[in-house]
């Protein structure tokens, strides 16, 4: 058995597509187009790339955006002031504020100063609450382009066994919720958890969000699993690879992403879809 691909690529450009039509709809309506501002503190090289992706989505579908870059040594009320400013502004639908952030400021401390309806990247405590309460506003990014991934597969989500490897805040715990929220049984592992392998040998979706290259071999997985990746790893060739080891893996699974061109592409243009969403929002 050779999995279908499900093309990450391919599915984010149509997201990006419906998101231009949307914008130009709101526009012949006499609406102001969807604003995003980012903000970058320092030079991280990884950040940088991430930045200049998003910006560049925002201006394939038209939206407004900014960058906001300031200086590594920023201090945390700084920052704060920043943020203070956009929550103001009309033109502004969603801020993002790029992690991580210099030690001397407290991430969470700069989230929770998002106004909820702005927070695009679904992290404030207010938006991570609605979703653990199943009544969702902005949602989390890269879960919530998994489950578009996942919608593309046509299989009926409910009552599958899902075990999600990672328990971070911005994949693996909303990944859990939405997943949860779709009905699937949950099972989510982290350093602690033992038996691994054999968790992941009883699921019929796994998700990684681990971060180590190739940490799921491919006899890990059940016939016929869907298998999503989000892991992005760098190999010593300077390679991009994801958390699952896609050669074996994709002879056993029904359905896996590929890294690159899986979930990465679907995290900025779900991104896209929020800031719309958000715009919305403030226009009612
Ligand atoms: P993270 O905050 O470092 O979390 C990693 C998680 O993996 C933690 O919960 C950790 O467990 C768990 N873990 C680490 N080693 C493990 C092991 N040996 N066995 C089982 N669990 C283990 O990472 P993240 O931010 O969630 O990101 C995960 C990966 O996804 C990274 O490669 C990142 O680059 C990628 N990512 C991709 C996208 C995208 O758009 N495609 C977006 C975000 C992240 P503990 O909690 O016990 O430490």
């Amino acid at each position: 058995m050779s999995a279908q691909i499900l093309d990450g690529k391919a599915i984010a450009a149509d997201l990006r597509a419906t998101v231009a039509n949307e914008v130009k709809a709101l526009l012949s309506a006499g609406h102001r187009p969807p604003g995003l501002a980012v903000i970058l503190v320092g030079e991280d090289p990884a950040s940088q790339v991430y930045v200049r992706n998003k910006e560049r989505a925002c201006q394939e579908v038209g939206f407004h955006s900014e960058l906001i870059r300031l200086p590594a040594d920023t201090p945390e009320d700084r920052l704060l002031a920043v943020v203070d400013e956009l929550n103001q502004r009309e033109e502004i639908d969603g801020i993002l504020v790029q992690l991580p952030l210099p030690e001397q400021i407290d991430e969470q401390t700069v989230i929770e100063r998002i106004l909820p309806t702005k927070d695009v990247d679904g992290f404030h405590p207010y938006n991570v609450g609605r979703l653990t309460l199943r009544m969702p506003l902005l949602r989390p990014c890269t879960p919530k382009g998994v489950m578009t991934l996942l919608e593309r597969t046509g299989v009926e989500l409910e009552g599958l066994d899902a075990v999600i490897l990672g328990q971070s805040n911005i994949v693996g715990r909303p990944m859990a919720l939405e997943l949860l929220m779709a009905r699937c049984t949950i099972t989510v592992c982290h350093s602690r958890t033992r038996n691994l392998a054999d968790k992941v040998r009883g699921a019929d979706l796994v998700v990684a969000a681990v971060g180590r290259p190739r940490f799921v071999q491919g006899d890990w997985i059940k016939p016929g699993a869907i298998v999503i990746d989000v892991g992005i790893n760098r190999t010593d060739d300077g390679k991009l690879c994801g958390d699952v080891d896609f050669d074996a893996a994709r002879e056993r699974a029904a359905w896996i992403t590929p890294v690159p061109g899986g979930v990465g592409p679907m995290t900025v243009a779900t991104l896209l879809e929020n800031t719309l969403q958000a715009a919305r929002l403030h226009n009612n």
